[in-house]
């Protein structure tokens, strides 16, 4: 098992700083353009793919990477070079892990290979989980299947929101309940392939930031699929259901949520994210304080801005050691017996909101404007504190994990 180390070995710097030439080359010159466009941004994830930074072997290299951290360092570089670009890149890996984590051998040579095209075609790939009543409550999702046996297929009906990549994407994975009596215990996921008649893109949203990002509803009528598309398989959902009415059966014992677990452990990726957003926004406003004079002196001359700067680069710090402590933990197979995922996204996400918050202070009027990126990295760092669970939400996890109490 990998030690914890924050020492980078050559191969992992040599990645870092390979991502970080794309991010400084390619992503941050279209940022602005696209993040106006509200688009999602073809040519650069083309080129990302060109490069094979847009890939699954890329992915999976930084995922299997034994140190932790080869997946919260490719994140904070993409992301320091744009979220809405990058988010557009990363966003098809998300979707890629759920069928990781759940799918057989067969599933993940079928369908991720479908997810990410190919250098010519480049396609993407979305994860539908929430609805339009079922965001932080994910136990109160409506979207049901239903097995036709004699067909052996699932049918799927229901209308999911917010969904990165939807209606747009070449894969679909939907997470849908087969049991509403067990709650989030009863929710499977499933493949909805290309063109599968029945799924439609709904409402399109116009976003506060990360408006590269194309998120949208995902509308599901009758959408028939073979039994196959069922993550994981017939059986292995079989059992679990039955463990799962066993255990309700027998008064409410606490059963481990798989997907609770998984959001656990893909939180910091999160939160790197995050960091890299800040780490963003920290540089513009050092260097512009540097440079920007006021009464007869550089503005960083002045405790009141040098004070700010300090505190906003031992924040990012911080937010990394929690990020990689808990990425390391997640990899080595450590127990996060203290929420640690959750503690790093939650610090991260937050430090991100703050410090581009401080950056478009530090900037003055400049900083409010769209003439420099802060104003942008402000407004995409909202993000961080709503999706994989907002910052209540990972609160109220930590608090739980530490007192053992049903804290509501
Ligand atoms: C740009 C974007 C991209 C997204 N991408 C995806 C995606 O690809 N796939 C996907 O499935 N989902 C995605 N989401 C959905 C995201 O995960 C949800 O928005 C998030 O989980 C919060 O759900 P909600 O928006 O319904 O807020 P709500 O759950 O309605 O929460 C509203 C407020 O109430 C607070 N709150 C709720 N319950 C509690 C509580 N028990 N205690 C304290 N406070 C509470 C919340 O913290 C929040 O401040 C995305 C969202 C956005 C905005």
């Amino acid at each position: 098992m990998a030690e914890f180390t924050m020492d980078l070995n050559d191969e992992q710097k040599e990645v870092r700083d390979w991502l970080h030439g794309f991010a400084a080359d390619v992503i941050r010159p279209a940022a602005a353009e696209w993040d106006e466009r509200e688009e999602t941004p073809w040519p650069v994830i083309q080129e990302a793919a060109k490069l094979g930074i847009y890939s699954l072997d890329f992915y999976a290299q930084q995922f299997f990477d034994p140190s932790g951290l080869g997946i919260p360092m490719a994140m904070e570089e993409l992301f320091w070079g744009d979220a809405g670009i990058a988010l557009s890149i990363v966003g098809t890996g998300l979707a890629a892990v759920g069928v990781l984590a759940n799918g057989t051998e067969e599933q993940i040579g079928t369908w991720i290979p479908q997810m990410y095209g190919d250098v010519n075609d480049v396609k993407v790939a979305a994860f539908c989980s929430s609805e339009p009543d079922a965001g932080s409550d994910v136990a109160a999702m409506r979207t049901r299947a239903v097995y036709d046996e004699a067909k052996d297929e699932w049918v799927l009906n229901g209308t999911k929101t917010w969904a990165t990549n939807g209606g747009i994407a070449n894969v679909h994975v939907v997470v849908a309940s087969v049991d509403p009596a067990l709650g989030s215990k009863g929710h499977a996921s499933f493949i909805v392939p290309p063109n599968t008649p029945g799924l439609s893109q709904g409402q399109k949203f116009k976003k506060h930031g990360i408006r590269a990002s194309h998120t949208a509803e995902v509308v599901l009528e009758n959408v028939r699929i073979p039994g196959s598309c069922l993550l994981g398989g017939k059986d292995k959902l079989d059992e679990r259901l039955a463990r799962s009415r066993e255990k309700a059966q027998k008064g409410g014992e606490r059963v481990k949520n798989a997907a609770m677990a998984t959001f656990e452990a893909s939180r910091p990726a999160v939160g790197a994210m995050a960091v890299g957003t800040a780490r963003a926004a920290y540089e513009e406003a050092l260097e512009y304080a540097k440079t920007r004079e006021q009464f007869g002196r550089p503005i960083i001359d002045n405790q009141g801005v040098a004070f700010q700067l300090a505190d906003m680069r031992t924040s990012i710090d911080a937010a990394r050691l929690l990020v990689w402590r808990a990425s390391w933990m997640a990899t080595t197979g450590k127990k996060f017996e203290n929420a640690e995922g959750s503690m790093s996204k939650l610090f991260a996400s937050e430090t991100a909101k703050k410090v581009t918050a401080q950056a478009v202070q530090i900037l003055g009027g400049n900083g409010f404007t769209r003439e420099y990126p802060v104003e942008r990295m402000h407004r995409d760092a909202a993000i961080y504190t709503i999706f994989e669970g907002t910052s209540e939400i990972q609160r109220l996890v930590i608090a739980r994990t530490l007192s053992g109490m049903p804290i509501r």
